[in-house]
């Protein structure tokens, strides 16, 4: 296990397409719910030396800076931390500022994730969000100021009456600031959101295809490695974390809301704060048989533009994947293409990737 993910789910306010574990940010909760996250750590870590930490939410950037260095704290004097560990903060645009960022340094957080998502008034405005391009300039300049060299900017699109051309500009806007990662997300109506409670319709797929293609062919042009189906980034600068899962390796999740996956249990923790108070962590664990592992891997595998490697796939089960899948029909259509040791999905159909993986599973 070399990956960890803590959650803290407090948010200042609440995004009509949210459907993460989240909670209104409650000063009073915050004390207890690290007083809870830090039994939680003690009860179920190992002390396996960590080589990726993922602070996630939430909005972790908006804890006051007693509960970020009480936060820090725990994480210090609970858990192994490896001298090459990457460690990504996400954080919020308008809590960056000197403070927030001197003690991410000093604690060695070493990756930014900040979810700017748009520029454009009225995606933000149907996001429920705030930000703007010159507070984007503002807090990126003291960023790297403050000597942090590797940002990753959310990117979300395909919300209704969204034109290609308005990705266009909120594209063209986000590489002006140069992040060194851009993950890019679909607008997706979950359940229970508010944006599904008014009945918002997602938009059409042609246009959310038309979209995606756009992002490839502009990140790329502009020198991004496409390394997975919503992920792009320069001088190699991937994120180490999200690699871990989809290589389907193993890692702890703790908080409230969060999931994990150890000695080959997959398990998700209670979404409710008052239960994770009282200790109640876990919601549900699922022991994988051996066929649940190889299609993980096999659909987590196939969303890195790079694909499976395939000796690996048999040093992890014994088996060679050819004999566990029917893959001739992908491979005669070309949706799939083995080369050099790896199966990988054919560029051009990745946007149907799930539509291939049906079909296979
Ligand atoms: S999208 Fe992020 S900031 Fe917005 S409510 Fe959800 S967790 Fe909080």
């Amino acid at each position: 296990m070399e990956s960890m993910y803590i959650h803290i789910p407090f948010c200042k306010s609440i995004c009509s397409y949210c459907d993460f574990c989240k909670v209104l940010y409650h000063g009073p909760w915050i004390v207890k719910y690290l007083e809870s996250l830090e039994k939680e750590i003690k009860n179920r870590y190992n002390g396996e030396v960590i080589k990726t930490l993922y602070i996630g939410g939430g909005t972790p950037s908006c804890l006051i800076n007693r509960d970020l260095i009480k936060l820090m704290t725990i994480i210090k004097e609970n858990v192994k931390l490896s001298e090459e560990l990457e460690f990504t903060f996400e954080c919020n645009l308008s809590d960056i500022d000197e403070q927030l960022l001197d003690v991410l340094k000093l604690y060695g957080v070493n990756r930014l994730s900040i979810g700017i998502e748009s520029f454009n008034e009225k995606k933000l405005e149907f996001m429920e969000r705030k930000c703007t391009y010159d507070e984007a300039e503002e807090k990126v300049k003291l960023i790297r100021e403050k000597g942090f060299d590797n940002i990753n900017f959310d990117l979300i699109y395909g919300i209704p009456n969204e034109r290609v051309k308005d990705l266009k500009k909120d594209l063209e806007l986000f590489l002006k600031l140069k992040p060194d990662h851009i993950s890019t997300y679909s607008l997706i109506v979950e359940d229970n959101t508010k944006i599904a409670i008014k009945g918002i319709v997602p938009i059409k797929e042609d246009i959310d295809a038309k979209m995606y293609e756009y992002i490839c062919e502009e990140l790329d042009d502009k020198g991004y490695e496409h390394y997975e189906i919503s992920n792009f980034c320069k001088n190699g600068k991937y994120s180490k974390h999200n690699l871990n899962c989809w290589n389907n390796e193993e890692y702890y999740g703790f908080g409230v809301g969060a999931s994990g996956y150890i000695y080959g249990v997959r398990y998700d923790n209670t979404k409710s704060v008052t239960e994770y108070f009282k200790g109640n962590y876990l919601l549900r664990e699922n022991f994988l048989s051996k066929e649940e592992n190889m299609d993980n891997e096999l659909m987590l595998g196939l969303r890195k533009i790079k694909g499976i490697y395939l000796p690996n796939f048999y040093k992890k089960f014994g088996v060679n994947i050819q004999d566990v899948y029917d893959l001739k029909n992908a491979l005669k259509e070309k949706e799939l293409i083995y080369k050099d040791d790896y199966l990988y999905v054919n560029p051009e159909y990745i946007y149907v990737m799930n539509e291939i993986l049906i079909k296979i599973l």
